[in-house]
């Protein structure tokens, strides 16, 4: 790179800065950037489009182009070349633009008579804000270093409109981070809450992107890259020989810490006249955009290395952000890219809400935030560049939308239906101590599905019948490394303590399909949820479940034990995993420990082959516990984590109504117990129907309880019944019209 150049450069960022630096208004500062631009540049013509919505860009100052044109010229991303630009967040450099695909030919800016084009993002930290362009008559393509000074610029002009150097009334250009925004991302967890945005990793604002000090900046970005280096170094010594997935992830910082690309494109953005933290932010961005189009999964990953990385190295710089939790507004709604389950667990019930921009429904974030009861929506796209710390939010997690900074209106509205929550909890505390009978008299059993510690206080808040499922895997994905029989055993002990008699049922190690250990090799299955996972793996590898059977076996301590079995599809594993308990109790017993007075050995029905088994299979299980949310996507073939196909199958279809009646009826012919407990047990009307076709206990979450109870008090079953077998016999495809039609006119 020539001296003059980036003299140049740094001259042209100079003035830029004085310019932004005096006191006027947006508009008047967007006109002289441009002039200044174009005159540095020698082209005639510089515009700066920023982006209106997140789908329109709209011309806010131009040199050379009809003036009048500005706040008037729109274009729809992906339109024209600067559409294109800004779709792509890639550089267009061409001497003959009319002759460039994609170009769109616009007459009120009088633009046909320009041959060459260079148009450059303007971004910050990979969100998209605007594009910058010029032209010129000459038919000439710009130089590297050109195109590279133009990139220089838009940063800065990124990092002033962050700071709302250009907002102002005639420059109809709104303050960014403002404006009300509707997110329709993905329910993750029901329930709506208002609250603050507390951004999970606070968003670092340069304020100082242009610097006149190559030196001194350089000598500041190596100082904080070499101590980046050596937190690194520790970290990796402490975690040596531990968690693998960590040390891997370890090894990329290490790798991106030393890598003399990065240093040298930093080093040179520095010596354009960038702050040491502008660059970092530079390369970032760039980073981030070429994060969004790659298809290579393992790649990405690596590329979100090297986006934390910089995170890290920004917070060194500007000294910002490193204290997370000293600012936790009131009220706090976390807002995240994603968070592993063991981090939200931290932050636990102080909580309002969760939004992520990533996740997924049947994340194990989702399944703590499931567990914790707090609303959370997944697939908020972009999210954490709009929201600022301690921005109003609200989530909805029944519907999966939230919005930030909403207007009265909206906030009116919202909190009604946060009233009538409430007020529905009050209405079904005072059923609390009441049995779950029917109006005609049937007593149901319904008790609550837990996992973690936090769950322990609902068994009495909620009134449930004890524990119906106890998910023993969330202890295992909550921690880094697999742990010992000694933690188990005193886990177990506690929920046992807590349970003050109440039956828990035990469900062992259900791993596999979505819910990989962090400290386990990743199978690579092409169908992971007909894989290797469950009781298969228990059986496979019998270690891990033998110490999890000894662990329960000693946290009973002499008390009634209750276990079952995930994902038993035919008899013989039943009736290996009984032995495998059983054998555990000789052991016991034979070292002298005591051993459960009483003991259940269940299974739970995830499979329609189970329904199946023969007679013998039912006389030997000392119940079954049908687990819907695996037996629904077995029986429709639909994968109950696409959203796609997951909804097109209704839990009140005929066929699948008919078949849980056919498992109830088979267990019945042997008195085996059944219960049903996946998702589908918490919901009112699906309950009722359960009921209907036989079930008589039901497991669900603990806030499901009180509205599922106050559901069986105000009905009938026969009549409910006798609805069901109507719309059976009419042909319908759902029974689901008959029921609330029969719910409607009852009330
Ligand atoms: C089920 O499949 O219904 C169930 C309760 O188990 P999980 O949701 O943990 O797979
Ligand atoms: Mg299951």
């Amino acid at each position: 790179m020539a001296d003059g150049t980036e003299t140049e450069s740094r001259k042209l960022l100079g003035r830029l800065r004085d310019t932004l630096a005096e006191d006027s208004e947006g508009q008047t500062r967007l006109n002289r950037v441009t002039h200044l631009i174009a005159d540095s540049m020698n082209t005639e013509v510089c515009s700066i489009y920023l982006f209106r919505d997140a789908e329109t860009l709209e011309l806010c100052a131009t040199e050379g182009l009809n003036p009048e044109a500005v706040h008037k010229t729109r274009m729809r991303l992906g339109e024209g070349l600067v559409g294109l630009v800004a779709r792509k967040a890639q550089i267009v450099n061409t001497a003959d633009a009319p002759s460039t695909k994609g170009f769109r030919y616009m007459e009120e800016t009088g633009e046909e008579i320009y041959s060459s084009f260079l148009g450059v993002p303007i971004q910050r930290i990979g969100e998209g804000m605007g594009v910058l362009v010029v032209q010129s008559k000459e038919a000439r393509e710009f130089s590297d270093d050109e195109v590279y000074a133009l990139e220089v610029v838009a940063m800065v002009l990124a990092e002033m409109a962050e700071l709302g150097a250009f907002v102002g009334e005639g420059a109809a250009l709104a303050a960014r981070h403002t404006n009300p925004v509707l997110f329709r991302g993905t329910m993750g967890q029901e329930g709506a809450s208002e609250g603050n945005v507390y951004l999970h990793e606070p968003r670092v604002v340069v304020t100082n992107p242009v610097a006149d000090d190559p030196e001194a900046e350089t000598i500041r970005l190596r100082e904080a890259v070499d101590s980046l280096r050596f937190s690194v170094d520790e970290m990796l010594a402490t975690a040596k020989g531990g968690d693998k997935e960590q040390m891997q992830v370890l090894e990329a910082y290490r790798m991106f810490a030393n890598s003399r690309g990065w240093m040298r494109r930093m080093e040179e953005d520095i010596v354009r006249g960038l702050s040491a933290e502008a660059a970092v932010e530079k390369e970032q961005s760039a980073a981030r955009s070429r994060l969004s189009q790659i298809p290579d999964a393992y790649l990405r990953e690596r590329l979100q290395d090297l986006d934390d990385l910089s995170n890290k190295l920004l917070r060194t710089l500007t000294g910002q952000g490193n204290d997370t939790g000293a600012d936790m507004p009131e009220n706090p709604v976390l807002v995240a890219r994603n968070i592993g389950p063991g981090e939200l667990l931290e932050y636990g019930r102080k909580l309002r809400g969760v939004v992520l921009e990533e996740g997924s429904v049947g994340s194990h974030a989702a399944i703590v935030a499931r567990a914790l009861a707090i609303p959370l929506v997944v697939h908020a796209t972009n999210i954490t560049t709009d929201a600022l710390n301690g921005d109003a939010i609200l989530v909805d997690g029944d519907q999966g939308i939230v919005h930030l900074r909403p207007d009265d209106a909206v906030k009116g509205a919202f909190r009604d239906k946060i009233e009538m929550a409430i007020q529905a909890k009050e209405k079904y505390s005072s059923i609390r101590d009441k049995p779950a009978v029917t109006r005609d008299g049937v007593f149901m059993t319904l008790s609550m599905n837990a996992g973690l510690m936090a769950d322990l206080p609902s068994l009495k808040s909620s009134g449930a019948d004890g524990v119906g499922l106890f998910r023993t895997e969330l202890q295992f994905l909550i921690r880094n490394s697999m742990p010992r029989r000694g933690d188990l055993a005193k886990i177990y002990t506690k929920v046992l303590d807590a349970a003050e008699g109440q039956r828990v049922v035990f469900r062992t190690l259900d791993i596999g399909s979505d819910k990989v250990l962090p400290y386990m090799k990743p199978n690579d299955e092409p169908n992971p949820a007909l894989g290797w996972r469950a009781i298969r793996v228990g059986l496979d590898k019998p270690g891990v479940m033998r110490m999890q059977l000894q662990a329960l076996i000693r946290a009973a301590n002499g008390r009634p034990l209750t276990i079952m079995f995930p994902f038993i599809a035919q008899f013989e594993e039943y009736k290996e995993a009984r032995a495998a308990f059983e054998a555990e109790i000789i052991r016991e017993r034979a070292l002298g420990h005591p051993v459960p007075e009483t003991y259940e050995i269940g299974s739970m029905l995830e499979t329609p082959s189970l329904a199946y088994a023969p007679r013998q299979f039912f006389e030997m299980t000392d119940f079954i516990s049908i687990g819907g949310n695996d037996l629904k996507q077995f029986f429709f073939a639909a994968d109950r984590e696409n959203e796609r196909v997951r909804r097109r199958y209704d839990t009140l279809n005929v066929s699948f109504l008919s078949f849980i009646e056919q498992i109830v009826s088979r267990c019945n012919e042997t008195n085996t117990p059944v219960s049903f407990c996946g998702e589908d047990a918490g919901r009112p009307i699906e309950a009722l129907c359960f009921a209907a076709m036989g079930l008589r206990s039901l497991s669900m979450r603990p806030a499901s309880i009180g509205p599922v109870k106050h559901m069986l008090h105000s009905h009938d079953l026969r009549a409910v019944k006798a609805v069901i077998d109507e719309a059976r016999q009419s042909g319908d495809q759902s029974v689901r019209g008959a029921i609330v039609k029969y719910l409607e006119n009852k009330t």
